[in-house]
């Protein structure tokens, strides 16, 4: 009830909930990233098989790739959902995100609640919330799963989706997000396609060559040597480039 975890975010939704999320008036952004796939990832490599899990294959010029994509409820101060007496107005069709906070969906990612809005008393309940690193109720453990289990199932989906739109940049995967902001009813009308098309064969979808983006001058290079596509975003640029927007973890580098 404190309300701090509903302000300022780009709350990721699945594909059902983002098509929701638009039809109540809400701004849906694709937040894209990509990384070069060279080969397979060994099954002791977690965090490479966790990526490949929640991401589709694509290419970039004559490399191969994987893309993650996040479909991202954004919103500046307040949720929209939120009332002025900090309750969630669609709490029982909130999405599984909220529902899951403060524990963390990714599985590689420590809950730290020094680094959550969460008030102090709300870490001191009677019952942990955490112990020996497990989640101790079993119910929110399961929201956890069914997360993770969307975010696998759904990326031929978004694959879809930025195909029908042509979304075909996304920033290199631990420098940060492109983010794509389509109009509502075109995302909608993309969205409610994917959801029809789920079933349809490999070989009838639309390839796409996807375009690398970074604010690090070295990586391009080193990215369009390797026969990918590769754009470099200067953030201090007077006309930064108006189709998307770069969310850079790194300082840029020229
Ligand atoms: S949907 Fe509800 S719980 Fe989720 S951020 Fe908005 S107000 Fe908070």
């Amino acid at each position: 009830m404190c309300g701090n975890c509903c302000h300022d975010l780009r709350l990721p939704l699945t594909v059902d909930e983002a098509t929701a999320w638009i039809e109540r008036g809400g701004q849906v952004q694709v937040l894209c990233e990509a990384l070069p796939w060279l080969e397979e990832p060994g099954a002791n490599d977690l965090q490479a098989q966790h990526k490949r899990k929640r991401s589709f294959a694509a290419t970039s010029g004559t490399l191969p790739a994987r893309v993650i994509v996040v479909l991202a409820g954004t919103f500046a101060g307040p949720c929209p959902n939120l009332g002025p007496d900090m309750r969630c107005g669609i709490y029982e069709d909130r999405p599984l995100v909220c529902r899951i906070y403060p524990a963390e969906i990714n599985p590689f990612v420590p809950l730290v609640p020094s680094h959550k809005g969460c008030p102090p008393e709300a870490w001191a309940p009677s019952t942990p919330y955490v112990r020996h690193g497990t989640i101790v109720d079993a119910a929110l453990r399961d929201l956890i799963a069914r997360s993770r289990s969307a975010d696998e199932r759904e990326a031929p989906l978004k694959r879809e989706v930025c195909a029908a739109l042509g979304i075909d940049r996304a920033a290199v995967s631990n420098e940060g997000f492109v983010a794509h902001t389509p109009q509502a009813a075109e995302l909608h009308a993309a969205l409610k396609q994917a959801r029809a098309s789920a079933d349809l064969p490999d070989d009838a979808r639309t390839e796409t060559s996807w375009s690398f983006v970074s604010n690090q001058r070295k990586m391009v290079d080193v990215l369009v040597s390797v026969g990918a596509q590769g754009e470099f975003v200067d953030a201090a640029s007077e006309s930064p480039p108006a189709a998307y927007e770069y969310l850079g973890f790194l300082a840029p580098s020229a």
